[in-house]
């Protein structure tokens, strides 16, 4: 492999590398740190400090980070810059680094921000995601891309299929390698970078890491660079967190209640399930709220819709499950409101990490059922703190009063808790609830997906699934 970063070498001979700060520093080409900087990345993340160089130099990376801390430009500018010295020549139906992300919005921002970055380059890119038709994306790739950004379940289909052939990939990246073993796509996972090029380069991200993500690491990666960035080092924001008790029928009043206030002014709502996640929708609609749902069962048009109509806050509500909000990265979210607890502890992290994005406060309000309480301890003890009970509607059910109000009263110290990402850092690793889930309804993606595992890219075709 070409460790060499050949072009457009950004240190032209009367400078000295030595002096060169920031982004200019880290060795990418110079098309891509106009567009870098032009994105608005002043300074580069502690991750792209860590990660792109070494990338640059032929190195493998494995990355403990979550989404949030600018991994997606610690990836991509090194692949950047290195398929930009290749010229443009490629042999159908090939590409020459793919990006595997395991949510289909996930993949679609990542795209997207390859777009950003990629300005001005001349390197073409495709999206590969199911839920969406298969035949503009198998046109897309015939010619050959440079950058595809997949999901797996579809990119092993079209490989199946011999639509898409991964001999002349060399450039892998795994993101959100845990997420990736929760769906159960870690199979998959491994027959795609078997068939990808032996000599290739590869960068696993992972939020967490079990020891399957540990096995998966020694399994693909060579000889790689840990880098390790916790999420309170990448933002300094502090996220309000409390809890409201109540039972479940008193939920639909209290969130009602609690939107009516102005000061929410961009919401995401967490359910558990699809089938809650609608039946809130639908409640909120009835009470006079306009609100956006994103949820497994939507198609991907509609998911992308909704999540475009929050994004240009044309609706100031989205209420989600945890699989289809994962990896999202929406700014300026003010409120996370999980109208339930979710099976995983972990996801919870994940569910207020929503908000207090980029420097801004957020504020976090939990809705807890007392039949909720045992995930409301497995909670605090993952992220080391007690949740302060802002408001208790079995002591007092009537009337119904604003948590949210209560908070702009008394934004007291013992609140603010630091944002606690730091607990997926601590070896803690996944940690799921014992038990079954308290609802009848199954959770979003809490199964890991079992049809597959024997399947082979030449075997039976089997159904279509959502990423
Ligand atoms: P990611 O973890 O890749 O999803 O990035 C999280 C957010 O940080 C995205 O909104 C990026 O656009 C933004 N971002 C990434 N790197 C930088 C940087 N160096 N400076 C400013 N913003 C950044």
């Amino acid at each position: 492999m070409n460790t060499q970063n050949t072009a457009e070498p950004i240190v032209s001979a009367a400078q000295d590398a030595d002096q060169l700060t920031g982004f200019a520093a880290l060795g990418i080409s110079g098309t891509l740190l106009k567009a870098t900087l032009g994105a608005g990345y002043t300074e580069p993340k502690p991750i792209q400090i860590q990660s792109i160089p070494p990338q640059l130099a032929g190195r493998d990376i494995f990355g403990i980070a979550q989404t949030g801390s600018g991994k997606t430009a610690a990836f991509t500018l090194p692949i950047l810059t290195k398929i930009m010295a290749l010229g443009t020549k490629r042999r159908p139906k090939t590409c020459r680094a793919l990006i595997l992300a395991p949510t289909r919005e996930l993949a679609v921002q990542i795209e997207d921000t390859i777009k950003i970055l990629a300005k001005g380059a001349h390197v073409s890119t495709a999206l590969v995601l199911g839920g969406v038709s298969r035949f503009s994306q198998v046109k897309k790739i015939g010619p050959g891309v440079d950058v595809l950004v997949a999901t797996p379940g579809r990119l092993t289909d079209l490989v199946r299929e011999g639509d898409l052939n991964l001999a002349d990939t060399k450039w892998l990246v795994l993101d959100e390698g845990d997420r990736m073993l929760d769906m159960g796509f870690i199979n998959d996972v491994k027959r795609i970078a078997k068939a990808t090029a032996p000599d290739r380069q590869t960068a696993l991200f992972s939020a967490t890491m079990p020891d399957e993500i540990a096995e998966l690491a020694k399994g693909l990666l060579k000889n790689p660079i840990r880098v390790e960035v916790s999420p309170q080092s990448t933002t300094v924001a502090e996220i309000v967190q409390g809890v409201v008790i109540a039972r479940t029928k008193q939920k639909r009043q209290i969130l009602s209640t609690m939107l009516a206030d102005e000061a929410m002014k961009s919401v995401i709502i967490f359910s558990r399930t699809k089938h809650g996640a609608d039946r809130v929708t639908k409640d909120l609609e009835r009470d006079g709220f306009k609100a956006a749902v994103i949820h497994g069962n939507k198609s991907q048009n509609a998911r992308q819709k909704a999540l475009n109509e929050f994004r240009d806050g044309s609706v100031r509500i989205l209420v989600a499950t945890d699989i289809a909000a994962r990896g999202i990265d929406v700014p300026g979210i003010s409120h996370v409101v999980n109208f339930d607890l979710p099976d995983e502890a972990e996801s919870y992290v994940h569910r207020i990490g929503r908000t207090g994005r980029n420097g801004m406060d957020g504020i976090a309000i939990t809705l807890c059922d007392p039949t909720e309480n045992a995930k409301l301890r497995q909670v605090e003890r993952i992220i080391r703190t007690k949740l302060p009970i802002i408001a208790d509607h079995l002591a007092s059910p009537d009337p119904v009063r604003n948590p949210a109000e209560k908070y702009e009263r008394q934004p007291a110290d013992p609140r603010r808790v630091k944002r606690p990402g730091g607990a997926n850092q601590n070896g803690s690793g996944k940690k799921h609830f014992g038990g079954k889930p308290s609802g009848e309804r199954k959770p979003e993606g809490a199964k890991p997906y079992k049809g597959n595992n024997k399947r082979r890219f030449g075997g039976r075709k089997p159904a279509a699934r959502a990423a």
